[in-house]
């Protein structure tokens, strides 16, 4: 049996590997491991998606709590040296831009193991996102570079990744979505919160650039008071954001708002189900983004850029560079009166890109 560890550590890593876990149990002579860092560790942020993604227990559990990213690199690294000696796996699957993706990735160059990105290629141009500085360095360790679009190729080219290493196999995480959507159900929440489908607004924000300081979370602040003014909107808070409205004293503040309807982060199939019946998505996600252009409800993404172009050319994903409300509510008003934005799924998003990416990794491997 050829061993292949994959490895998972943060909320939007679950959705990226259960398909190629499962691709990868049609071959009978290589086995598939699965690793988690424990990055993100709690119920809310990992262990449900685990049950909802039908993916097995992970075969080794690291435990690296939240820290800085420096310790945090370096705990990951010091303990997944220790999985690679014992297992010795052929080769090693990272997935996406989180510091477990750029920790396992150099942990398994050194000790001699070749390392296969899913979702590689995509660039933001902005390094101060720290996601930009793994991807960025991740790809340079990679073996395998497994693009969701083509300007991904371009980017990997343009940065002197041989042509060969690199594969477009489409996207693997629209895998997770199709297969789940069935599953999905918005019902019991919406009618626990007495709304609507079609008639609520749905957010997520958790990007350190808008939620760390007071300032940003202000400018969210007044944002979500744009919003409620014209449409319910439902918020699950990402744990960090969380704290940083804590920490300012603004959780009240936030949560007194009329029409808001905060609350912890949902599950897989809770969040993909309200995420289909809403009148649109207020984001600085990267998944988000194409979730949406995939399912077609207009998004509006507060971001200066983002490393996933085609859902902006394509898709139905509009950028709103600053976070700022006025910025916002010429795009908002234009999806509320039905002028919002449409769009197309883009190439290979298909539902079989990790059978794809699977089909290369036995190669690899036998
Ligand atoms: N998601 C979820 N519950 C939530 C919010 C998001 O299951 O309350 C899912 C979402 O559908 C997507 C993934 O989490 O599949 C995105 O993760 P996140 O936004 O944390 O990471 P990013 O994509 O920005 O790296």
């Amino acid at each position: 049996m050829k061993k292949i560890l994959q490895v998972v550590g943060a909320r939007p890593n679950f959705m990226k590997v259960a398909p190629v876990h499962t691709a990868l149990q049609q071959y009978t002579n290589v086995r598939s491991l699965i690793v988690h860092t424990g990055q993100h560790a709690d119920y809310a942020m990992s262990e449900v998606f685990f049950r909802q993604l039908n993916m097995p227990e992970p075969l080794y559990f690291l435990g690296i709590r939240s820290g800085t990213h420096t310790g945090m690199t370096a705990s990951i690294m010091l303990e997944f040296e220790r999985v690679l000696i014992r297992e010795n796996p052929r080769l090693v699957v990272v997935v996406g831009d989180v510091t477990s993706t750029l920790a396992c990735a150099l942990t398994s160059v050194r000790c001699g193991i070749p390392v296969a990105h899913v979702e590689s290629g995509l660039r933001s141009r902005d390094r101060e996102m720290p996601e930009e500085i793994n991807r960025l360095l991740t790809d340079q360790l990679s073996e395998w570079l497994f693009t969701t679009e083509r300007d991904a190729n371009e980017n990997l080219i343009a940065e002197n990744i041989p042509a060969d290493k690199i594969h477009f196999v489409g996207n693997c995480m629209i895998d997770s979505l199709q297969n789940c959507l069935p599953l999905s159900d918005a019902g019991p929440l919406l009618q626990s919160l007495e709304l609507h489908p079609g008639a609520y607004a749905l957010m997520t924000m958790h990007r350190p650039s808008n939620v760390d300081d007071r300032e940003g979370l202000e400018r969210v602040i007044e944002i979500v008071r744009l919003v409620t003014s014209r449409i319910p909107l439902v918020f699950p808070v990402h744990p960090r954001t969380r704290d940083r409205l804590m920490h300012f004293s603004l959780w009240n503040q936030l949560t007194g708002i009329e029409g808001l309807y905060c609350m912890d982060p949902l599950g897989y199939l809770e969040f993909i189900g309200m995420m289909r019946s809403a009148r649109m998505l207020l984001t600085d996600s990267g998944g988000v983004q194409e979730e949406t252009t995939y399912l077609g409800i207009p998004c509006l993404t507060f971001r200066r850029t983002t490393e996933r172009p085609v859902t902006v050319e394509r898709g139905t994903n509009v950028l709103i560079d600053s976070l700022s409300a006025q910025q916002l509510e010429p795009h908002f008003i234009d999806i509320l009166e039905g002028r919002g934005k449409g769009g197309e799924i883009p190439e290979g998003w298909d539902g079989h890109a990790a059978e794809r990416i699977a089909a290369v990794l036995h190669q690899a491997v036998c």
